[in-house]
Protein backbone atom coordinates (compact mmCIF):
# COMPACT_ATOMS: atom_id res chain seq x y z
CA UNK A 1 0.00 0.00 0.00
CA UNK A 2 2.81 2.49 1.18
CA UNK A 3 4.78 1.34 -2.15
CA UNK A 4 1.40 2.62 -4.50
CA UNK A 5 0.60 5.90 -2.93
CA UNK A 6 4.37 6.42 -3.23
CA UNK A 7 3.94 5.33 -7.00
CA UNK A 8 1.41 7.73 -7.13
CA UNK A 9 3.00 10.91 -5.40
CA UNK A 10 5.50 10.33 -7.75
CA UNK A 11 3.25 10.38 -10.34
CA UNK A 12 1.53 13.40 -9.85
CA UNK A 13 4.71 15.05 -8.52
CA UNK A 14 5.87 14.44 -12.76
CA UNK A 15 2.88 15.90 -13.76
CA UNK A 16 2.19 18.36 -11.20
CA UNK A 17 -0.06 21.08 -12.23
CA UNK A 18 -2.46 18.80 -14.44
CA UNK A 19 -2.89 15.84 -12.05
CA UNK A 20 -4.16 16.90 -8.75
CA UNK A 21 -6.97 19.83 -7.95
CA UNK A 22 -5.14 21.63 -5.51
CA UNK A 23 -1.66 21.84 -7.03
CA UNK A 24 1.89 22.92 -5.68
CA UNK A 25 3.67 25.01 -7.28
CA UNK A 26 3.82 28.82 -8.63
CA UNK A 27 0.97 30.37 -9.18
CA UNK A 28 2.83 34.00 -10.26
CA UNK A 29 6.59 33.38 -11.32
CA UNK A 30 7.46 37.19 -12.46
CA UNK A 31 6.50 36.65 -16.28
CA UNK A 32 2.69 36.09 -16.33
CA UNK A 33 -0.44 36.25 -14.54
CA UNK A 34 -2.28 33.87 -16.63
CA UNK A 35 -3.49 31.50 -14.01
CA UNK A 36 -5.41 34.47 -12.65
CA UNK A 37 -8.95 35.59 -13.34
CA UNK A 38 -8.09 39.34 -13.27
CA UNK A 39 -9.94 42.89 -13.71
CA UNK A 40 -9.41 46.21 -13.09
CA UNK A 41 -6.63 47.91 -13.74
CA UNK A 42 -3.49 45.69 -13.47
CA UNK A 43 -0.55 44.65 -15.62
CA UNK A 44 2.95 42.29 -15.80
CA UNK A 45 6.10 44.04 -16.57
CA UNK A 46 9.55 43.79 -15.46
CA UNK A 47 8.71 41.02 -13.63
CA UNK A 48 5.97 42.87 -11.15
CA UNK A 49 2.44 42.06 -11.16
CA UNK A 50 0.70 45.88 -10.09
CA UNK A 51 -2.85 45.79 -9.19
CA UNK A 52 -4.38 49.48 -8.32
CA UNK A 53 -7.50 51.01 -8.28
CA UNK A 54 -10.42 48.37 -7.75
CA UNK A 55 -8.58 45.58 -9.31
CA UNK A 56 -9.26 41.96 -8.43
CA UNK A 57 -8.02 38.85 -9.50
CA UNK A 58 -9.34 35.51 -8.63
CA UNK A 59 -7.41 31.95 -9.00
CA UNK A 60 -8.77 30.30 -12.42
CA UNK A 61 -8.22 26.78 -11.27
CA UNK A 62 -7.68 25.00 -7.56
CA UNK A 63 -9.67 23.83 -4.73
CA UNK A 64 -7.53 24.56 -1.93
CA UNK A 65 -8.13 23.50 1.75
CA UNK A 66 -5.08 23.16 3.60
CA UNK A 67 -2.03 24.81 2.31
CA UNK A 68 0.84 27.09 2.56
CA UNK A 69 0.93 30.28 0.44
CA UNK A 70 3.94 32.18 0.25
CA UNK A 71 3.47 35.67 -1.40
CA UNK A 72 6.90 38.18 -1.99
CA UNK A 73 4.77 41.97 -2.42
CA UNK A 74 4.98 46.16 -1.71
CA UNK A 75 2.74 48.29 -1.36
CA UNK A 76 2.79 51.93 -3.01
CA UNK A 77 2.08 54.81 -1.12
CA UNK A 78 -1.66 54.48 -0.31
CA UNK A 79 -1.48 50.69 -1.75
CA UNK A 80 -3.84 48.19 0.23
CA UNK A 81 -6.18 45.35 -0.14
CA UNK A 82 -6.28 41.84 0.58
CA UNK A 83 -5.13 38.37 -0.05
CA UNK A 84 -8.44 35.81 -0.09
CA UNK A 85 -8.82 32.05 0.94
CA UNK A 86 -10.92 29.14 0.84
CA UNK A 87 -13.55 32.01 -1.23
CA UNK A 88 -15.35 31.66 -4.55
CA UNK A 89 -15.60 33.57 -7.57
CA UNK A 90 -18.03 36.14 -6.11
CA UNK A 91 -15.80 36.40 -3.38
CA UNK A 92 -18.66 35.55 -0.86
CA UNK A 93 -17.15 33.12 1.09
CA UNK A 94 -13.78 32.73 3.28
CA UNK A 95 -10.78 35.08 4.69
CA UNK A 96 -9.06 37.88 3.89
CA UNK A 97 -5.60 38.56 5.30
CA UNK A 98 -4.72 42.52 4.83
CA UNK A 99 -2.43 43.94 2.81
CA UNK A 100 -1.80 47.39 4.26
CA UNK A 101 1.24 49.39 5.45
CA UNK A 102 -0.37 52.47 5.55
CA UNK A 103 0.82 54.91 8.41
CA UNK A 104 -1.78 57.44 7.72
CA UNK A 105 -4.66 54.88 7.12
CA UNK A 106 -7.52 55.90 9.61
CA UNK A 107 -8.15 52.35 10.17
CA UNK A 108 -5.24 52.02 11.55
CA UNK A 109 -5.23 48.36 13.66
CA UNK A 110 -5.78 46.42 10.53
CA UNK A 111 -2.26 46.43 8.94
CA UNK A 112 -0.55 44.09 6.77
CA UNK A 113 -0.90 40.05 7.98
CA UNK A 114 -4.42 40.95 9.87
CA UNK A 115 -6.97 38.22 9.38
CA UNK A 116 -9.44 40.43 9.01
CA UNK A 117 -11.94 41.16 11.75
CA UNK A 118 -11.02 37.97 13.29
CA UNK A 119 -7.19 38.73 14.36
CA UNK A 120 -6.84 42.69 13.31
CA UNK A 121 -3.01 43.54 13.81
CA UNK A 122 -1.95 47.29 15.08
CA UNK A 123 1.58 46.67 14.80
CA UNK A 124 2.77 46.94 10.80
CA UNK A 125 6.41 45.77 10.24
CA UNK A 126 6.57 46.92 7.05
CA UNK A 127 7.47 50.35 5.31
CA UNK A 128 5.82 51.35 1.83
CA UNK A 129 7.36 50.83 -1.17
CA UNK A 130 9.45 47.63 0.53
CA UNK A 131 9.48 44.34 -0.80
CA UNK A 132 8.32 41.34 2.37
CA UNK A 133 6.92 37.96 2.22
CA UNK A 134 3.70 37.15 3.40
CA UNK A 135 2.97 33.71 4.26
CA UNK A 136 -0.46 32.23 4.96
CA UNK A 137 -0.67 28.68 6.86
CA UNK A 138 -4.20 26.84 6.96
CA UNK A 139 -4.10 23.26 8.37
CA UNK A 140 -7.16 21.91 9.63
CA UNK A 141 -8.63 24.69 12.24
CA UNK A 142 -5.38 26.44 12.20
CA UNK A 143 -5.04 29.75 10.60
CA UNK A 144 -1.30 31.22 10.77
CA UNK A 145 0.05 33.89 9.29
CA UNK A 146 3.58 35.30 9.20
CA UNK A 147 5.21 38.65 7.49
CA UNK A 148 9.25 37.98 6.69
CA UNK A 149 9.01 34.57 8.76
CA UNK A 150 7.46 36.31 12.09
CA UNK A 151 4.88 34.76 12.99
CA UNK A 152 1.66 37.67 13.45
CA UNK A 153 -1.34 35.39 13.67
CA UNK A 154 -1.85 32.15 15.19
CA UNK A 155 -5.74 31.31 15.05
CA UNK A 156 -7.93 28.30 16.11
CA UNK A 157 -11.00 28.56 14.25
CA UNK A 158 -13.00 26.76 17.12
CA UNK A 159 -16.84 24.77 16.56
CA UNK A 160 -18.66 27.48 17.32
CA UNK A 161 -17.20 30.72 15.45
CA UNK A 162 -18.55 34.08 16.33
CA UNK A 163 -19.27 35.94 13.14
CA UNK A 164 -21.15 38.79 12.37
CA UNK A 165 -22.93 41.07 9.44
CA UNK A 166 -20.56 41.29 6.51
CA UNK A 167 -18.11 38.63 8.44
CA UNK A 168 -20.87 35.74 8.73
CA UNK A 169 -18.54 34.08 5.82
CA UNK A 170 -15.62 34.62 7.42
CA UNK A 171 -15.19 31.05 7.89
CA UNK A 172 -13.07 27.81 6.90
CA UNK A 173 -14.21 25.19 4.55
CA UNK A 174 -12.32 25.58 1.15
CA UNK A 175 -11.74 27.58 -2.42
CA UNK A 176 -9.90 29.24 -4.12
CA UNK A 177 -7.33 32.13 -3.58
CA UNK A 178 -7.95 36.02 -4.44
CA UNK A 179 -6.19 39.70 -4.33
CA UNK A 180 -8.29 42.53 -4.13
CA UNK A 181 -7.00 45.93 -4.98
CA UNK A 182 -8.83 48.78 -2.61
CA UNK A 183 -6.31 51.27 -2.19
CA UNK A 184 -5.14 54.73 -4.09
CA UNK A 185 -1.98 53.01 -4.56
CA UNK A 186 -0.96 50.01 -6.01
CA UNK A 187 0.24 45.92 -4.80
CA UNK A 188 2.80 45.06 -6.16
CA UNK A 189 3.78 40.93 -6.70
CA UNK A 190 6.57 39.77 -7.89
CA UNK A 191 6.10 35.66 -6.47
CA UNK A 192 3.38 33.72 -5.26
CA UNK A 193 3.73 30.05 -4.45
CA UNK A 194 1.38 27.42 -2.78
CA UNK A 195 2.35 24.30 -1.37
CA UNK A 196 -0.82 21.99 -0.77
CA UNK A 197 -0.75 20.15 2.51
CA UNK A 198 -2.59 16.91 3.50
CA UNK A 199 -5.80 16.67 5.67
CA UNK A 200 -5.52 16.14 9.32
CA UNK A 201 -6.01 13.10 11.38
CA UNK A 202 -9.13 13.53 13.64
CA UNK A 203 -7.06 13.13 16.57
CA UNK A 204 -4.85 16.15 15.44
CA UNK A 205 -7.95 17.99 14.35
CA UNK A 206 -9.85 17.69 17.72
CA UNK A 207 -6.57 18.20 19.79
CA UNK A 208 -6.36 21.92 17.58
CA UNK A 209 -10.55 22.25 18.81
CA UNK A 210 -9.38 21.59 22.32
CA UNK A 211 -7.08 24.72 22.38
CA UNK A 212 -9.46 27.33 20.43
CA UNK A 213 -11.31 30.13 22.50
CA UNK A 214 -14.73 29.87 22.85
CA UNK A 215 -16.39 32.19 21.14
CA UNK A 216 -19.60 32.49 22.03
CA UNK A 217 -18.52 34.04 25.76
CA UNK A 218 -15.05 35.75 24.40
CA UNK A 219 -15.73 39.20 24.53
CA UNK A 220 -11.88 40.22 22.24
CA UNK A 221 -13.57 38.43 18.88
CA UNK A 222 -16.55 40.69 19.54
CA UNK A 223 -14.41 43.48 19.04
CA UNK A 224 -12.67 42.34 16.03
CA UNK A 225 -16.04 41.52 14.22
CA UNK A 226 -17.02 45.45 14.97
CA UNK A 227 -14.10 46.70 13.61
CA UNK A 228 -12.89 47.89 17.03
CA UNK A 229 -8.96 48.79 18.03
CA UNK A 230 -7.97 45.71 20.09
CA UNK A 231 -4.70 46.85 21.62
CA UNK A 232 -3.34 46.79 25.43
CA UNK A 233 -1.15 50.50 25.49
CA UNK A 234 0.57 49.37 28.49
CA UNK A 235 2.18 46.27 28.87
CA UNK A 236 5.26 45.35 30.78
CA UNK A 237 7.74 42.37 30.27
CA UNK A 238 7.86 41.96 34.41
CA UNK A 239 7.69 39.07 36.99
CA UNK A 240 9.33 37.07 34.31
CA UNK A 241 7.03 38.04 30.96
CA UNK A 242 9.81 37.03 28.21
CA UNK A 243 8.69 38.94 24.73
CA UNK A 244 8.81 35.61 23.34
CA UNK A 245 5.75 34.56 25.59
CA UNK A 246 4.21 37.79 25.53
CA UNK A 247 3.92 37.04 21.49
CA UNK A 248 3.25 33.98 21.46
CA UNK A 249 -0.08 34.99 24.78
CA UNK A 250 -0.92 37.93 22.63
CA UNK A 251 -1.37 35.92 19.09
CA UNK A 252 -3.70 33.40 21.07
CA UNK A 253 -5.81 35.90 22.57
CA UNK A 254 -5.94 38.09 19.96
CA UNK A 255 -4.35 40.97 22.09
CA UNK A 256 -2.32 43.42 20.75
CA UNK A 257 0.15 44.30 23.03
CA UNK A 258 2.18 47.45 23.71
CA UNK A 259 5.27 46.47 25.46
CA UNK A 260 6.84 49.46 27.00
CA UNK A 261 9.67 49.72 29.53
CA UNK A 262 9.94 51.72 32.47
CA UNK A 263 12.65 54.91 31.79
CA UNK A 264 13.78 56.96 34.41
CA UNK A 265 15.76 57.09 37.76
CA UNK A 266 15.82 53.56 39.54
CA UNK A 267 14.12 52.06 36.38
CA UNK A 268 15.96 49.93 33.67
CA UNK A 269 16.33 52.12 31.38
CA UNK A 270 18.30 55.30 32.34
CA UNK A 271 20.21 56.64 29.47
CA UNK A 272 19.56 57.15 26.17
CA UNK A 273 21.68 54.46 24.87
CA UNK A 274 19.92 52.67 26.77
CA UNK A 275 16.95 53.27 25.20
CA UNK A 276 18.57 52.39 21.73
CA UNK A 277 19.65 49.23 22.76
CA UNK A 278 16.10 48.46 23.89
CA UNK A 279 14.75 49.15 20.64
CA UNK A 280 17.50 47.66 18.67
CA UNK A 281 16.36 44.25 20.57
CA UNK A 282 12.72 44.79 19.92
CA UNK A 283 12.29 46.99 16.73
CA UNK A 284 11.09 43.06 14.54
CA UNK A 285 9.06 42.07 16.96
CA UNK A 286 5.39 42.30 16.64
CA UNK A 287 4.68 44.83 19.46
CA UNK A 288 4.17 48.80 19.23
CA UNK A 289 6.94 50.27 21.49
CA UNK A 290 5.70 52.80 23.56
CA UNK A 291 8.00 54.45 26.71
CA UNK A 292 6.83 54.87 30.16
CA UNK A 293 8.55 57.96 31.58
CA UNK A 294 9.21 57.93 35.43
CA UNK A 295 9.51 60.33 38.24
CA UNK A 296 9.23 64.06 37.13
CA UNK A 297 13.52 64.69 36.24
CA UNK A 298 13.03 62.30 32.63
CA UNK A 299 12.24 65.20 29.92
CA UNK A 300 16.12 66.16 30.98
CA UNK A 301 17.20 62.12 32.01
CA UNK A 302 16.65 61.75 28.03
CA UNK A 303 16.76 63.44 24.69
CA UNK A 304 13.88 64.64 22.82
CA UNK A 305 15.48 62.97 19.79
CA UNK A 306 16.18 59.52 21.21
CA UNK A 307 12.54 59.06 23.26
CA UNK A 308 10.88 60.53 20.41
CA UNK A 309 11.67 57.06 18.61
CA UNK A 310 9.57 55.15 20.51
CA UNK A 311 5.46 54.72 18.86
CA UNK A 312 4.02 57.13 21.97
CA UNK A 313 5.02 58.30 25.55
CA UNK A 314 2.93 57.84 28.81
CA UNK A 315 3.58 58.56 31.86
CA UNK A 316 1.56 59.13 35.27
CA UNK A 317 1.16 61.60 37.86
CA UNK A 318 2.35 58.68 41.31
CA UNK A 319 5.73 59.95 41.78
CA UNK A 320 6.45 64.02 42.45
CA UNK A 321 7.98 66.13 45.49
CA UNK A 322 5.49 66.87 47.93
CA UNK A 323 5.01 70.41 49.81
CA UNK A 324 7.64 69.51 52.41
CA UNK A 325 10.37 68.43 49.51
CA UNK A 326 9.94 64.63 50.27
CA UNK A 327 10.18 62.26 46.89
CA UNK A 328 6.77 61.06 47.11
CA UNK A 329 5.74 57.85 45.39
CA UNK A 330 1.64 57.69 45.91
CA UNK A 331 1.54 53.66 45.99
CA UNK A 332 3.90 53.15 49.19
CA UNK A 333 2.44 53.97 52.33
CA UNK A 334 5.61 55.43 53.97
CA UNK A 335 6.52 57.48 51.15
CA UNK A 336 2.87 59.37 51.47
CA UNK A 337 2.59 61.77 54.72
CA UNK A 338 -1.11 62.53 54.79
CA UNK A 339 -1.74 65.07 57.81
CA UNK A 340 -4.97 66.71 55.82
CA UNK A 341 -6.70 64.83 53.40
CA UNK A 342 -8.24 67.21 51.98
CA UNK A 343 -4.98 69.27 51.48
CA UNK A 344 -3.48 65.82 50.25
CA UNK A 345 -5.63 65.53 47.79
CA UNK A 346 -5.58 69.07 46.08
CA UNK A 347 -1.68 68.50 46.15
CA UNK A 348 -2.14 65.26 44.05
CA UNK A 349 -4.64 67.40 41.81
CA UNK A 350 -2.51 69.93 41.41
CA UNK A 351 0.84 67.74 40.76
CA UNK A 352 -1.62 66.00 37.83
CA UNK A 353 -1.75 69.55 36.42
CA UNK A 354 1.41 69.57 36.15
CA UNK A 355 2.44 66.41 35.17
CA UNK A 356 0.07 67.36 31.92
CA UNK A 357 2.02 69.91 30.90
CA UNK A 358 4.72 67.61 30.42
CA UNK A 359 5.53 65.98 27.05
CA UNK A 360 3.97 62.88 26.91
CA UNK A 361 0.88 61.31 24.97
CA UNK A 362 -0.74 59.54 27.08
CA UNK A 363 -1.51 59.86 30.98
CA UNK A 364 -1.75 56.87 32.82
CA UNK A 365 -2.78 55.27 36.00
CA UNK A 366 -4.74 58.25 36.05
CA UNK A 367 -6.34 60.16 38.98
CA UNK A 368 -4.76 57.21 41.21
CA UNK A 369 -5.20 58.07 44.97
CA UNK A 370 -3.27 56.52 47.94
CA UNK A 371 -4.38 53.43 49.25
CA UNK A 372 -5.31 55.30 52.33
CA UNK A 373 -7.55 57.55 50.17
CA UNK A 374 -8.75 55.21 47.72
CA UNK A 375 -12.10 53.65 49.46
CA UNK A 376 -13.67 57.39 49.46
CA UNK A 377 -12.57 57.64 45.41
CA UNK A 378 -15.58 59.61 44.49
CA UNK A 379 -15.40 61.72 47.72
CA UNK A 380 -12.39 63.06 46.87
CA UNK A 381 -12.64 63.09 43.08
CA UNK A 382 -15.35 65.80 43.79
CA UNK A 383 -17.07 67.31 40.54
CA UNK A 384 -14.93 70.78 41.26
CA UNK A 385 -12.28 68.82 40.78
CA UNK A 386 -12.86 66.54 37.84
CA UNK A 387 -13.58 69.83 36.06
CA UNK A 388 -10.34 71.05 36.66
CA UNK A 389 -8.66 67.67 35.71
CA UNK A 390 -10.61 67.86 32.25
CA UNK A 391 -10.25 70.81 31.50
CA UNK A 392 -6.34 70.76 31.64
CA UNK A 393 -6.02 67.17 30.33
CA UNK A 394 -8.08 68.39 27.56
CA UNK A 395 -5.71 71.58 27.08
CA UNK A 396 -2.67 69.38 27.22
CA UNK A 397 -4.05 67.31 24.35
CA UNK A 398 -3.31 64.23 26.03
CA UNK A 399 -4.75 60.77 25.76
CA UNK A 400 -6.79 59.20 29.05
CA UNK A 401 -6.09 55.31 30.13
CA UNK A 402 -8.64 53.17 31.36
CA UNK A 403 -6.54 51.40 33.56
CA UNK A 404 -6.85 47.33 34.82
CA UNK A 405 -5.01 47.53 37.64
CA UNK A 406 -6.22 49.96 39.62
CA UNK A 407 -9.60 50.09 37.88
CA UNK A 408 -9.02 54.23 37.31
CA UNK A 409 -10.58 56.36 36.72
CA UNK A 410 -13.65 55.90 37.56
CA UNK A 411 -17.25 56.07 35.06
CA UNK A 412 -17.94 59.89 35.99
CA UNK A 413 -14.56 61.05 35.54
CA UNK A 414 -14.12 59.19 31.84
CA UNK A 415 -17.82 60.77 31.25
CA UNK A 416 -16.64 63.85 31.17
CA UNK A 417 -13.66 63.27 29.80
CA UNK A 418 -15.33 61.81 26.67
CA UNK A 419 -17.69 64.74 26.79
CA UNK A 420 -14.77 66.69 25.86
CA UNK A 421 -13.32 64.84 23.21
CA UNK A 422 -10.55 63.50 25.12
CA UNK A 423 -8.76 60.28 22.98
CA UNK A 424 -8.63 57.10 25.05
CA UNK A 425 -6.18 54.02 26.16
CA UNK A 426 -6.97 50.42 27.63
CA UNK A 427 -4.16 49.60 29.24
CA UNK A 428 -3.22 46.36 31.47
CA UNK A 429 -0.20 48.11 33.24
CA UNK A 430 0.35 43.94 34.64
CA UNK A 431 3.19 43.79 37.30
CA UNK A 432 3.55 40.00 36.73
CA UNK A 433 3.03 37.74 33.68
CA UNK A 434 -0.31 37.90 33.58
CA UNK A 435 -1.42 40.63 31.46
CA UNK A 436 -5.18 41.68 31.88
CA UNK A 437 -8.01 40.39 29.92
CA UNK A 438 -9.16 44.28 29.61
CA UNK A 439 -12.08 43.45 31.51
CA UNK A 440 -12.63 46.82 33.05
CA UNK A 441 -11.92 48.60 30.08
CA UNK A 442 -14.32 47.16 27.63
CA UNK A 443 -17.19 47.43 30.86
CA UNK A 444 -16.10 51.11 30.21
CA UNK A 445 -16.07 51.09 26.60
CA UNK A 446 -19.77 49.70 26.67
CA UNK A 447 -20.77 52.31 29.04
CA UNK A 448 -19.21 55.29 27.48
CA UNK A 449 -20.25 53.70 24.14
CA UNK A 450 -16.81 54.34 22.57
CA UNK A 451 -15.80 53.89 18.75
CA UNK A 452 -12.50 53.55 17.20
CA UNK A 453 -12.41 57.08 16.38
CA UNK A 454 -12.02 57.92 20.28
CA UNK A 455 -9.05 55.44 20.40
CA UNK A 456 -5.89 56.82 20.40
CA UNK A 457 -3.65 56.19 17.28
CA UNK A 458 -0.02 55.71 18.02
CA UNK A 459 2.43 57.13 16.02
CA UNK A 460 4.36 53.95 14.30
CA UNK A 461 8.00 55.13 13.99
CA UNK A 462 10.33 52.30 12.42
ZN1 LIG B 1 3.39 50.85 33.84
Amino acid sequence: MKQVSFFLAGLCGALLLSCSPTPSGSLFNGKDASRWQASGSQNVSDGVWTLSGGATALLKKGDYKNFSLSLELQTTPGGKGAVWFHTDRGLDKGYRVAVNNDRSDPVWWRMSGSLISVRNLAKSFIKENTWYKMEIRVEGHSIKVGINGQPVVDYIEPAKPYRVGANKNALLSDGIFAISSTGKGAIRIRSIQVKALPELEPEQLSAQLSKALNEQTDKIIRLHQEDFPVLDYHVHLKGGLSKEVAAAQSRRLGINYAIAPNCGIGFPIQTDQDIKNFLDTMRTQPFILPMQAEGREWTKTFSPEVRGQFDYIFTDAMTFTDDHGRRTRLWIAKETWIDNEEKYMDMILDRILKVLKEPADVYVNPCYLPPQMQDRYDHFWTEARQDRFIKALKESGKALEINELYQIPSLAILRKAKAAGVKFTFGSNNVTPNVSDLSYSLRMKDSLQLKPSDMYKPKIKI
